[in-house]
């Protein structure tokens, strides 16, 4: 049997090669692979190269993290998955040995290696994937292939709202209502946000966000927006809000918004520099970078199997 893996053979062309089956080590699954999410870092990656350009110049690129499917055999080592289990999969795989591994942060393992970027650049774009057993999950007989995809960027949801602290009763704004904005939008809604505003400029997203939980909407292209929205979360700001546009006008309409002794979580990936002036968040405003997510999948499996929040 063969593989067929998708490979971009440059920015904006990819190709389809033929390779073997990967070989499957003691501790590892072979999943044929059923769904895969397509991530704004696909597209990035898709358009202009991954965020992170390989050292190796002759390095094969694929993309695509957010996957599920069935497996197809197993290690010897693994005990419990077996061939047809439907799984997902985390798609990063840490060093188990550093500082932060051994403290549960192995979303910041130094050596990580994430699906579609460094150091190996594996994609999810193919039929047949192995990965470590100890990172794949079972998926409940309630929940479809589909939704095995998205625990990966609902993860990210769940891991920004987590980061955030209590939300329980807090005003909340929301930058970007993409993907990860809405599973950020519901992420806060299960633990009991009061207000959710969220802000974007494509109205079928915003129509998204309330369907999903959003209390409000704004255009985020109206001259007047830090004014309206403060008309609703109060003139003070937002106790917390989560920037996931990944873009400088919304990081600097974040501190705009911004309550004293608020947070602001950064979720987007936010290209360049970002100028910020701290004289005018110099009222004990926290900043908080958030990234991936670790020992979350779990509870998003459950939290989606159990229907708590749409997702
Ligand atoms: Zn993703
Ligand atoms: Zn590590």
């Amino acid at each position: 049997m063969k593989n067929t893996v998708a490979i971009l053979e440059k920015p904006g062309k990819m190709v389809m090669k033929e390779t073997d089956l990967p070989t499957v080590k003691d501790d590892e699954v072979l999943i044929k692979v059923g769904y895969v999410g397509i991530c704004g870092s696909d597209v990035h990656g898709f358009q202009f190269g991954p965020y992170i350009p390989p050292k190796d110049p002759n390095q094969t690129i694929g993309l695509g993290h957010e996957v599920a499917g069935v497996i197809e055999k197993v290690g010897k080592n693994v005990i419990n998955l077996k061939a047809g289990d439907r799984v997902c999969i985390e798609p990063g795989v840490p060093c188990y040995k550093c500082e932060f591994c051994m403290e549960g942060f192995y979303n910041v393992c130094p050596d990580v290696d994430f699906m579609a970027t460094q150091p190996n650049y594996k994609g999810a774009l193919t039929n047949y994937l192995a990965h470590p057993a100890d990172m794949t999950y079972h998926l409940p007989d309630n929940m479809s292939l589909v939704e095995g995809a998205l625990v990966e960027p609902a993860a990210v949801g769940i891991h920004a709202a987590e980061m955030a602290g209590d939300l329980l009763g807090k005003k909340v704004v929301i930058l970007g209502s993409g993907c990860i904005g809405l599973m950020t939008v519901q992420s806060a809604k299960l633990m009991g946000a009061a207000e959710i505003v969220v802000i974007d400029v494509l109205q079928n997203r915003l129509d998204k966000a309330i369907e999903l939980g959003a209390t409000a909407t704004f255009d985020g292209r109206d001259e007047k927006i830090v004014e309206k929205v403060k008309e609703i979360i109060g003139e003070y700001g937002a106790d917390v809000v989560f920037e996931t546009a990944g873009a400088i006008p919304t990081a600097k309409m974040a501190l705009q918004l911004v309550k004293r002794r608020g947070k602001v979580m950064v979720v987007g990936t936010i290209p360049g520099d970002t100028p910020i002036d701290f004289l005018k968040i110099n009222r004990e405003v926290s900043i908080q970078t958030v990234f991936r997510y670790a020992n979350d999948y779990k509870k998003t499996i459950d939290l989606i199997s159990k229907k708590r929040s749409y997702f």
